[in-house]
């Protein structure tokens, strides 16, 4: 993922605090192409749910693009950094999760392939 992407999710959950704020990773071969938010239905700092129509728009988005989803991002304004037990039981795409997290102010993201009810953690990599 270029730094532009990297700081354009970045810019979108900040913008969204307190509230936890979501969004799709759209691209091909692992390369992320495109950054879309996506408006979290649950209005929660402390829980997300995409807004079913906006996140079917940004699939159809996607594929009419010829692109693939390759991950989904959302905020955690007060921690935890990694995938909370909800997040893994609410995972229902085979795709990276990253977390945002933050604390005392600052933002970190990891990323997380959820498969069978457990969380591993990928690498995320930021190209120039
Ligand atoms: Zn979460």
């Amino acid at each position: 993922m270029s730094k532009e992407h990297w700081q354009e999710m970045l810019d979108y959950v900040e913008s969204h605090l307190p509230l936890e704020a979501c969004g799709l990773l759209a691209g091909t071969d692992n390369r992320v192409e495109k950054v879309m938010g996506v408006r979290n239905q649950a209005q929660s700092p402390l829980r997300f749910v995409m807004d079913p129509g906006e996140q079917l728009k940004a699939f159809d988005w996607i594929e009419s693009s010829g692109l693939d989803l390759l991950g989904i991002f959302h905020s955690h304004p007060a921690g935890p950094e990694i995938a909370s037990v909800t997040d893994i039981a609410e995972a229902a795409y085979e795709v990276i999760h990253i977390v945002w997290s933050r604390m005392e102010g600052r933002w970190q993201a990891r990323g997380f392939w959820i498969e069978h009810g457990k969380a591993s953690e990928v690498t995320l990599r930021i190209i120039e």
